[in-house]
């Protein structure tokens, strides 16, 4: 019997009436044959709603409980889901992080999944029942329970699916597939039917929340046939219908995905810049800054040091919004006094672009035309970073929009690939 793992997504979770949709839809999986384990995400906001909680207590809330208290968002819409399978006649049982366990390391707010013990899953699966285990939350080795950051439970859904060999795991969301850039942003977007794993894996990291990063990077290491699907779709829609529907992270090299050079365009507001002004331009520098950052399990993205004047430069790098207090601390009581540097600034209203695509390797002019539609806007990059199959800028966030909408339309992604003449 094919074992399937589904996610829904917190707008999936969003209501008791979607709820019931949601037991609807694995009801009929579970009719036809198959085994499913479901990893629900907490019911819209709710996360928010409770870090924000914390957060009208102080201004930086200990992050272990931050995890106690938004682990129970999960648990909650968990229950609820295990509830309405019940009520549709299906044997259905829920689990916490912890109870699995989904054991994490000891990184609070963002760990890692460092194993899962299923035998509880299988058992209970062995017994014709649905399993439902909460997205997003684990347990570290001392028993604390831990989440694994903003989006995780795709992450959760990706990992149990390859630690019990699904056959695929869905992820159900409130778009029908992964489009060429956001849709909300771009109603022109078109939705590809296959993309590639590489080209996921950037869109992710580069701030399509379609998918947590790190649930692609799982997809990937344990080779797990992972599609993204609507959740929103009459429940009782022929299965035949919907297995093949939405977006299907592909992880063959298909000669037809060469056929366009830009695939996506990702884009995040989530940045913020600092810069740490007049350090002496001398070997050790990078390191003397960056070192207690990554100390502090902060993640730097693009970095730029400036040419020296009078011995002098600026050495400006980004991070996670949510990071910049804590960088900007790290940087006060362990940096500023080593490098004798002048001050720091910080720049919070700042967002990334990033065009993306497996055909960038082998085509010469792609950044080009992305500088020139952005300077036919009249938007100022403040960094650029590449790599083989992406270039991000850092602009003015106020310019974000515009500048996804001209880069759709100048690299034709409204059109089907076949269709466009090189414009490089
Ligand atoms: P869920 O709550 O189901 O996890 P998310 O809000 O995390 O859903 O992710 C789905 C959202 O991702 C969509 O509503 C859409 O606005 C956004 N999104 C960003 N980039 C893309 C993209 N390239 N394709 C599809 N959706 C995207
Ligand atoms: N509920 C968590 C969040 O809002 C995890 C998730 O939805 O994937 O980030
Ligand atoms: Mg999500």
């Amino acid at each position: 019997m094919a074992l399937v793992v589904h996610k829904y997504g917190g707008t999936s979770m969003g209501s008791v009436e979607r709820i019931k949709n949601v037991a609807r839809r694995v009801a009929k999986w579970h009719r036809a044959g198959y085994q499913v384990v479901v990893v629900p995400s907490a019911m819209s906001g709710e996360t928010n709603r409770l870090l924000s909680l914390a957060k009208e207590l102080t201004v930086s809330p200990d992050r272990r409980e931050l995890d106690m208290i938004a682990a129970t968002g999960e648990q909650v819409s968990s229950a609820l889901l295990a509830i309405a399978l019940q009520s549709e006649g299906i044997a259905a049982r829920s689990y916490a992080g912890w109870q699995v366990p989904v054991i994490t390391d000891n990184s609070h707010t963002k760990a890692r999944i460092l194993s899962i013990n299923c035998d509880k899953v299988i058992s209970d699966l062995d017994q014709g029942r649905v399993v439902v285990i909460t997205g997003f939350q684990g347990v570290n080795s001392d028993g604390n329970v831990t989440t694994l950051g903003r989006g995780g439970s795709d992450t959760s859904a990706v990992a149990v699916a390859a630690s019990l060999k699904a056959k695929e795991c869905l992820i159900y969301t409130d778009v029908d597939g992964v489009y060429t850039t956001d849709p909300r942003v771009v109603p022109e977007a078109r939705r590809m039917s296959k993309v590639s794993f590489e080209e996921m894996l950037e869109m992710a990291s580069l701030g399509s929340k379609v998918l947590q990063i790190r649930s692609v990077e799982f997809a990937g290491k344990y080779c797990v046939p992972t599609r993204v699907l609507s959740s929103l779709t009459d429940p009782l829609i022929p299965l035949d219908q919907e297995i093949n529907s939405g977006t299907l992270i592909n992880f063959e090299d298909d000669d037809k995905m060469e056929a366009a050079v830009v695939s996506g365009i990702a884009f995040s507001r989530d940045e913020a810049k600092i810069t740490v002004m007049a350090v002496p331009d001398k070997p050790g520098i990078a390191h003397s800054i960056l070192g207690p950052i990554s100390a502090a399990n902060i993640e730097v993205d693009m970095i730029l040091q400036n040419q020296s004047v009078a011995e002098c430069t600026d050495f400006s790098f980004t991070v996670n919004r949510v990071d910049l207090q804590r960088a900007v601390e790290v940087l006060k009581n362990e940096v500023m006094d080593v490098v004798q540097a002048r001050e720091i600034s910080t720049d919070e209203k700042v967002a990334k672009v990033s065009i993306v695509g497996v055909g960038m390797r082998s085509h010469v002019g792609v950044a080009s035309l992305m500088f020139k539609t952005l300077s036919q806007e009249g938007i100022n990059i403040k960094m650029i970073s590449t790599s083989e199959i992406k270039t991000s800028v850092i602009i003015d966030d106020k310019y974000m929009e515009l500048a996804v909408r001209s880069l759709h339309k100048a690299f034709d992604l409204d059109k089907a690939p076949e269709s466009v003449t090189s414009k490089l």
